[in-house]
């Protein structure tokens, strides 16, 4: 367990009784970091490897706690999501992401596009198409940039709301990534259900790419499928060019990981990716 200076509540504890006698504490404590503006998002380029340009970015977000430091979401967005908090927090990551592209846009990088996680409650939330068109409109970013990544999980709790909601956002124009895919419970002849337009591979397949042969057939599969049923396919946790030479192999280009970039604040991914125009 992690205490914050002055021991005033709890990041983790193994113990569930403490636990539910800090969270009040802490359910206030990241309410404050909200008003406080202790959120910040770190960006993770995603690369075409056919061309080696940035196509687009991750918005990840982490808490700059003033005492502890950045605070990575593992920690703290779990219990956002338990108390409820996760929907102003995830509007806040929406508004800000899509704002940071807007001054990027600003500078000449027109083609970028920008990826931004929902939780499960944001997305069963009745308006969030109506948030996502709102801030669209506030920013004029075009809708194609913008992805929003579910996980399987979160599409198949209630399939017939998630389709109703994706139908709506779709229809905004905007993209509708798996996120993680893989690791939950539908099978890809399901997801024909889904208005989606990108299958994202998860890490914990690509990271043995090279040694395991389930997890080589099991991403092969993806691509194919993918491309059968006309979706993207992007690769996460990349962390070697050998993985990255297996999945370009594969006709898998679009790819995101350590190999790259770690997720930066938007400066440093200005330095490292944006200065050459
Ligand atoms: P995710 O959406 O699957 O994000 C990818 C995670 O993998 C990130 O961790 C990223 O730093 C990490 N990663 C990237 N490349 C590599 C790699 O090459 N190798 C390995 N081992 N890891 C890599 P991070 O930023 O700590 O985020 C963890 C999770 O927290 C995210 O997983 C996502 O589920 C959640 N999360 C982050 N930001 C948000 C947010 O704004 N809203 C919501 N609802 N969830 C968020
Ligand atoms: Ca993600
Ligand atoms: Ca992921
Ligand atoms: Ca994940």
């Amino acid at each position: 367990s992690k205490e914050v200076a002055g021991g005033s509540y709890h990041f983790y504890d193994e113990k569930f009784g403490k636990r539910t006698i800090e969270s009040v504490k802490y359910e206030n404590a990241l309410y404050r970091a909200l008003e406080r503006d202790e959120f910040t998002l770190y960006y993770q380029p995603q690369i075409d490897f056919s061309s080696h340009r940035l196509v687009g970015v991750e918005a990840l977000i982490r808490w700059n706690h003033p005492e502890e430091g950045l605070v990575p979401p593992d920690i703290f967005i779990p219990l956002a999501e338990q108390t409820g908090l996760i929907v102003e927090i995830g509007e806040w990551v929406l508004r800000e992401a899509v704002f940071q592209l807007k001054k990027w846009q600003d500078k000449g990088y027109t083609d970028l596009d920008m990826a931004v996680n929902l939780s499960a409650a944001q997305f069963e939330q009745g308006n969030l198409h109506r948030i996502v068109k709102q801030v669209l409109a506030e920013t004029g970013i075009r809708p194609g940039q913008l992805h929003l990544e579910l996980t399987e999980n979160q599409i198949m709790r209630n399939t017939d709301l998630a389709i109703s909601t994706m139908n709506k956002l779709k229809e905004l124009g905007v993209h509708l990534d798996i996120d993680d895919f893989g690791t939950g419970y539908s099978s890809l002849g399901y997801l024909q259900r889904f208005p989606l337009t990108t299958l994202k591979i998860d890490r914990t397949f690509i990271r043995d790419i090279l040694f395991d042969e389930d997890d080589r057939a099991l991403t092969d599969t993806i691509i194919t499928m993918a491309k059968n049923m006309g979706l993207e396919v992007i690769a996460e946790g990349v962390e070697t060019i050998e993985q990255a030479d297996y999945l370009a192999s594969r006709q898998c280009m679009l790819m995101q990981g350590y190999y790259f970039s770690p997720p930066v604040p938007a400066k440093k991914l200005e330095n490292d990716f944006l200065t050459n125009k």
